[in-house]
């Protein structure tokens, strides 16, 4: 039997946790790579405070893995969204959010070295128009974590507006310019994708429904996929359940849309390039 990893969901204290684990391995998933991001606004100002909120989602995720089959990964960093729910009052101007962000990206890089993450993540800008200054404070924040990748050979997971036809060539160009190779960024969260874009070698996480994952097959995408599942009881399901990335491979296989050739690729051979680990050996 093949992996099947889902690159990119959340799991969180208050949610459904190593339940939902179990389903995903119920429904014949192997490999989980899970985000880190801030569900509820803390005070957060030291390395401390920073790898106690990073520690809620190692715990989870060890939790889970003790409890299931399931091979789980973190990744870890400040979310882009960070940098406003950081000025909890008006003392917290965006110039010290800002600083608070950069202590996360260096606690981040050294949960990575002690190998408590495989990499950096989800970090980047907002999805949603922001101010000029909070964007490009965002984007030296986006480098300083591909500085850091770079040190360490590890990967970057990108939150950011959706894939364009130009933010794929920025990202390139930024990795490029601290040395880091674009195949380690991971742009996480991309939809149907527009084939008159440049393919580089950043690696497209395609949120798993039908129609993505036949876009990105058809137009023999470099892409993962993941449900970006977020672990919430407000939410059940969203953004997709965590069962669905396995179910989608098997129909797909069971239909003929996917052989196992592209199977390894998906599985495999990407998680291997861009995130650095061994899915075949693992499980
Ligand atoms: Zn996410």
């Amino acid at each position: 039997m093949l992996p099947i990893l889902d690159d990119h969901a959340h799991l969180q204290t208050i949610g459904a946790g190593s339940e939902a684990v179990r389903q995903f391995e119920k429904a014949g998933g192997t490999h989980l790579i899970i985000s880190h991001a801030s569900f509820a606004p803390r005070p957060i100002f030291t390395k401390d405070d920073w790898r106690k909120d990073y520690g809620f989602t190692t715990d989870i995720c060890e939790e889970a893995g003790r409890a299931t089959g399931v091979n789980i990964y973190c990744v870890l960093g400040p979310y882009p969204g960070d940098l406003f729910d950081l000025q909890y009052n008006s003392d917290i101007k965006v110039e010290k959010a800002f600083e608070i962000m950069k202590i996360g990206v260096e606690v981040a890089a050294e949960l990575v070295k002690e190998q408590k993450a495989i990499g950096i993540g989800e970090v980047g800008r907002p999805h949603f128009p922001v101010d000029e200054q909070s964007m490009r404070m965002s984007n030296e924040i986006l480098l300083s974590c591909m500085e850091k990748a770079k040190d360490l050979d590890c990967p970057v997971v990108i939150h950011s507006e959706h894939v364009n036809g130009s933010n794929l060539e920025e990202f390139t160009a930024m990795a490029k310019s601290v040395g880091l190779k674009p195949e380690r960024i991971v742009k996480h969260y991309c939809g149907k994708l527009d084939d008159s874009w440049p393919r580089g070698e950043i690696a497209l996480s395609v949120l798993a429904t039908r129609e993505n994952v036949i876009s990105a097959i058809q137009q023999d995408l470099n892409f993962m996929m993941e449900t970006d599942y977020l672990d919430d009881p407000s939410r059940p399901g969203a953004v997709l359940a965590l069962t669905t990335v396995p179910k989608r491979m098997k129909q797909f296989s069971k239909d003929g849309l996917i052989d196992e050739r592209l199977w390894q690729k998906i599985h495999v051979e990407r998680p291997r390039r861009s995130y650095g680990i061994d899915t075949e050996n693992s499980a």
